[in-house]
């Protein structure tokens, strides 16, 4: 539909209001202490995830949706070679400046994953793309595309928020009007996705589950943790190319 004018970021499955969102709470991306002192905190637990499933030492790692580059930065400290990619101009700004300041390499690039996945097709040997789905038009494409990225024999993982009463009472009630965690509007219900509609993405581009786990959020010690068998709200998954050798283009 709209062809935007930067390069590479040619796409129709992007919400400019989501990304609006995004780009006025830029500035505060780092602040431990301010909106996005949540990915602050999963940050450590959805790293050793990662880290514990895929060596990241020395991978291609792509980071889809990377903001202002928490997670990106932490892989690289990891030793991996990180792209950070996202269609928000003032989180990448804050991530190159942060990256400035941190001595941590990473390159950003402002691009949509679709399009990563035209120019870059199996290249990476990780592919990441954490609380970024519930807030896309279309999440199945976004899988697709990943699925485009991954080498064969390579890793995804995804994250995002389930769908059902309690992760409403949770995620929206209780994070951004009762704890106040997040800003009112970070999320919205109808968008969460459920770990069954997303394994029917990734088995539909050749992709299976291989680990999942949840990430709870305990109001009294005000502490995350990973619940291995607790997905109902907030959940991550690990997830492999069912295909081996050259993949077909
Ligand atoms: N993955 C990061 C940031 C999550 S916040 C982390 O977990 O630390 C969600 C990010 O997705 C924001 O930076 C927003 O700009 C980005 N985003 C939203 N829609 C997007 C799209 N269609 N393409 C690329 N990035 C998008």
């Amino acid at each position: 539909m709209t062809q935007t004018q930067e390069t590479g970021a040619t796409n129709a499955n992007v919400d400019r209001a989501e990304i609006a969102k995004f780009d006025a709470l830029a500035g505060r991306w780092w602040d431990r202490e301010g909106e996005f002192k949540p990915l602050h905190e999963i940050n450590p637990l959805r790293l050793g995830f990662i880290d514990q499933h895929v060596s990241l030492a020395g991978k291609q790692v792509i980071d889809v949706g990377c903001g202002g580059g928490i997670l990106s930065e932490a892989m690289a400290q990891r030793g991996a070679t990180v792209t950070g990619i996202d269609l928000g101009e003032a989180p990448l700004s804050v991530a190159r400046l942060h990256q400035m300041e941190s001595g941590v390499e990473v390159d950003y690039r402002h691009a949509s994953v679709e399009t990563m996945a035209e120019e870059r097709p199996g290249e990476f040997d990780v592919v990441t793309c954490l609380e970024m789905i519930e807030h896309v038009p279309d999440p199945s494409s976004v899988i697709q595309a990943c699925a485009k990225l991954v080498k064969p024999g390579g890793h995804l993982f995804f994250s995002t928020i389930n769908r059902n009463p309690k992760s409403y009472a949770f995620a929206i009630l209780g994070a951004e009007y009762v704890l106040r965690l997040l800003p009112r509007g970070t999320h919205e219900y109808r968008k969460f996705i459920k770990p069954s509609e997303l394994s029917a993405w990734c088995r539909e581009y050749g992709l299976e589950f291989r680990n999942q786990t949840g990430l709870t959020y305990n109001p009294l010690t005000q502490r995350y943790r990973l619940t291995a068998h607790d997905v109902s709200v907030n959940y991550m998954v690990h997830v492999t190319p069912t295909w081996t050798g050259d993949a077909d283009s």
